[in-house]
Order: structure tokens, then sequence, then C-alpha cells
């Protein structure tokens, strides 16, 4: 029987980025709006999972602080530092694109350590799979800076800790957020034990990482494969990328965990991204992981939640997901999903890109 843990904590939706147009600061010159990595996305989805009962037939994980040496891991100790020393205060920026309040250092710790937990449970067997609903989100985090809405590499973190225990030797880190995964690509870019995969959108965030020939270096070249689409791609685009690359490369690495970064922005709703997915793609595109994780490593599957910025569309996509992790049946309608559309089929633009992403990642698709 299939257990699927769950992390969440309410201090998650407390880490504040404050007021914004959007992503773009207040200067005075225009009307401040809302920052659009606030916490509606994520509040709405568990909101919404409550209202079905869908959490409570979902095993509870409750996190535990990543400790600053965990941390180091990824991240420089002037930076770790730093960032404690803002968040005592009234907070600020954590490089580019980073906004946050007072105590947002324990947060991401927070953030962070779910994702650890999360991953030690499904490793001791305590559960099969499991989704973390963190905030903030980890995957454009730097060494040295905050990247894109993230402080520390939430994922990153994670494999580097699951690393040191004497049962694991390789992972596998399939990234689908619309933008680049750039700062866990940048940690393991050198480490053939560990493969790193980023689906997104071309040249969207950052803007002059992620290209396909960005595949790794040294003892680690081939194991960083990325596949940038075209902006448009739906259900088809990503269908085909996963069948063609992503599940033939993760069957010849053969790690023995698979974690996703799992940002909800490649939806057809979001205002970050300009993809079209519908949470019925989420769904089918967890399946195949899934099945792929049960084959290779007995069904050890973690979801890290990353971005996401359609308040209304993100809890229905999340939902799609975590059904598909427990097995389990909501009951929830996504509404939305009436508009799948012609636009869903693989297009030609869009195979050449994706054919082009397989050839530079031949040596680990040739012979999955
Ligand atoms: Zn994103």
């Amino acid at each position: 029987m299939r257990k699927t843990g769950f992390v969440w904590d309410e201090k998650y939706m407390w880490h504040d980025t404050g007021n914004a147009l959007g992503v773009l600061p207040p200067d005075g010159k225009f009307q401040p709006w809302i920052h659009f990595e606030n916490p509606e996305t994520k509040r709405r989805l568990k909101n919404l999972m409550d209202a079905y009962g869908l959490t409570p037939r979902l095993e509870r994980i409750y996190p535990l602080a990543a400790t600053v040496e965990q941390v180091k891991y990824v991240h420089t100790a002037e930076y770790i530092e730093r960032i404690k020393t803002m968040s005592a205060d009234k907070g600020g920026n954590a490089g580019e694109s980073a906004p946050f309040g007072p105590g947002s250092y324990e947060i991401a710790l927070l953030a962070a350590g779910g994702c650890i937990t999360a991953a030690h449970a499904i490793l001791d067997g305590v559960v099969t799979n499991a989704y973390a609903l963190v905030r903030p989100c980890g995957h454009h985090a730097e060494a040295d800076r905050g990247r894109g809405f993230c402080i520390f590499s939430n994922v990153a973190i994670t494999v580097k800790d699951i690393l040191s225990r004497n049962d694991i030797s390789r992972v596998a880190v399939v990234d689908w957020d619309v933008h680049h995964g750039n700062g866990t690509e940048s940690v393991f870019y050198e480490n053939p034990n560990v493969l790193t995969i980023s689906l997104h959108e071309d040249s969207l965030y950052p803007y002059n990482t992620g290209a396909i020939e960005d595949r790794g270096e040294g003892v680690g070249e081939g194991f960083n494969i990325n596949v940038p689409l075209p902006p448009g791609c739906g259900g088809g685009a990503y269908h085909a990328a996963m069948e063609r690359i992503v599940l033939p490369a993760l069957k010849t690495f053969k790690p023995d965990m698979i974690l996703v970064a799992s940002g909800l922005d490649a939806s057809t709703w979001d205002p970050l991204g300009h993809m079209m997915l519908l949470s019925t793609h989420y769904r089918s595109m967890t399946q195949q992981i899934l099945d792929t994780a049960t084959q290779i490593c007995q069904g050890r599957l973690l979801v890290c939640h990353e971005g996401g910025y359609s308040a209304g569309y993100v809890p229905f996509c999340g939902i799609a997901i975590i059904e598909a992790l427990s097995g389990e049946q909501s009951g929830v309608i996504d509404p939305f999903s009436k508009y799948e559309s012609s636009w869903q089929l693989l297009k030609p633009n869009q195979e050449e890109a994706i054919n082009k992403a397989l050839q530079a990642a031949v040596i680990l698709t040739a012979t999955g």
C-alpha cells in the first residue's frame, strides 16, 4: 500500500515578499500591487486539499529546520550569515529579485528542512513518496546569493544531505518549473552521481542560462540535461520531452531516488511563464515519473514545490500531482480543464527543440 507524505507548516506562509508591481519593487512612480510570489498560491492549494478532505489521507510530515551545517553543503558561510543578520532586522533582498521580510531566515531553514525531512522519511520507509509544499522556493538560489524569489537551494541541499547516507549513491533531479533550474545545476555541474534535468521555457529566467550545450563538466559531463522549450508548449510537447528524454535518461542513470523541482508556473494561467499546461498534464507527468521510479528505485520520489504564480490555478495543478502520487481521489474537478485545445498537440517547432535537446543528451538517452 502506497503512503504519501505531505510537508506543510503555517510558517511557510509568513515569508513576506512585500508589495510589488508583480515582480518590480515599488518605486513611487507606479501604484504598488501584489508581489507575484505571495502566499496565496500555496495557501489556496492547502485550503483546497483541506476542503475536499485530501490532507488527512496523507501522512503529515512535520519539517525540522535545516541546520547551518546542512545549508553549508550548498551556500557560503558569509551568505548564510548575511541572510540571518538581515532577517533579524527588517529583511531586504537576498541578491537578485529575492526580497524577504523579518524572520525569513528561519522560514527558509524550515523550507530546506521540510524537503530534507521528507527525503529521509522516504528513504527510511516511513512513506513511499512525498509532496513538500514549502516556501520560499529554492532552485534559483546560488552559493553566495539568492535569485528569483529563492533564498536557500532546498532541493540541492536535500540531495547533498541524502548523499551522505551510505545507502544512497546516485540521485536524479527533474525540474519542470517554467524557469531554468540554474542553482541546482550549478551545485552538481561536475558531479556524475547527480543527474540534473531541467525542462524550461527558453531564455526566460535566468536570461542567459539553461542552454542545451550546458551538459556538465569534467567527470560530470553528460549528467546535466537542459531542455529549453519554445513559448507556447502544452501537454503534447511536455509529454514528448518526458517520453523521449527525461524517462530514458532516468532509466539509464538508475538513481536511488528521484526529486522533482515542481514549479507550477508552466500552467496556461501563469503570469510569469508562457506555456500552456493544464492540471491534467501535471497529473500525467507525475504518473510518468512515478511509474519510472517504481521500476528503478522502489518508487522513491519526492516532489518539492517551487514556483507557480496563478493563485486561481496552482491549486488544481497541485491537487492533480498529489492525487497521482498518492492514488487518492479528492473529488476536485478542475473547472479549467475544458480549455484543452489543439494547442496541446505537439507542434513542429516544439518537436525540433526537443530533438535538439535529445541529441545533446544522447549519452544517457541512447541506451535507455
Ligand atoms: Zn519558476
